[in-house]
């Protein structure tokens, strides 16, 4: 059996353990891998891919999904409101919708070709510059932007913490605020911290070297 398959049982049982009644799902994050890495697990029958560049997911993406009609591809990298046209047309799911700029150029974007993509709302949880999302107290505003004002499928909120030793406080935090506003997804935990994430109701993680290996 590949590697790879090995890798992607032992982290779904250690998920399974945790969520009996909920279900979970495994964003195997293929960025940086060619197709013929990544294809034992799409062969396994796993359809939920992470890639974080429009232009990378459409080559390796694009034909593969016409044939595998059941494939999802996720979105979890900065997107540039001149890349979200593209975006829609090859991702299923958005996790990095961070500004109105991007929101109002992706609702009109999946107009034009009829799609319902599903989104979550990036927040940088430390106000980190490097990183990018909407600020914790702007999340309120912006997600009844994009509901209300651009009628768009927020499923819920997501991050990447920062890398200190608080990544329960901020899981917590965000687990909190997402509930507040009535979201029932969240899209939170890494290979590194994907046991804390599902501690704090993460619905999707993003997991990519824990199952694909390291990245070069
Ligand atoms: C690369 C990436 C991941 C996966 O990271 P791993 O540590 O390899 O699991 C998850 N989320 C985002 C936004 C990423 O860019």
């Amino acid at each position: 059996m590949s590697i790879i398959i090995e890798r992607f049982d032992k982290i779904k049982s250690n998920i399974e353990k945790f969520s009996i009644a909920d279900s979970r799902t495994i964003v195997a994050v293929s960025k940086t891998f060619s197709l013929d890495h990544i294809m034992p697990l799409i062969n396994y029958g796993h359809m939920h891919y992470g890639e974080n560049k429009v232009q990378e997911a459409e080559s390796k993406w694009l034909q593969i999904k016409k044939e595998k009609k059941d494939l999802k591809l996720h979105m979890i990298g900065k997107l540039q409101s001149n890349k979200a046209k593209k975006a829609v047309q090859i991702f299923d799911y958005i996790h990095s919708l961070d500004n109105q700029k991007l929101a109002d150029v992706l609702a009109k974007s999946q107009k034009n070709i009829n799609k319902s993509i599903k989104y979550f709302i990036q927040v940088n949880m430390g106000n980190e510059t490097q990183k990018s999302g909407i600020s914790y107290n702007e999340v309120d505003a912006f997600y009844n932007y994009c509901v209300k004002e651009k009628n768009l499928n927020v499923l819920g909120l997501m991050a990447i913490p920062p890398n200190d030793d608080k990544t329960e406080e901020y899981f917590k935090n965000i687990s909190e605020l997402n509930a507040s506003l009535g979201l029932k997804n969240l899209s939170i935990g890494m290979s590194s911290d994907y046991m804390k994430a599902i501690k704090y109701k993460s619905t999707h993680l993003r997991i990519g070297s824990l199952i694909f290996g390291e990245r070069s």
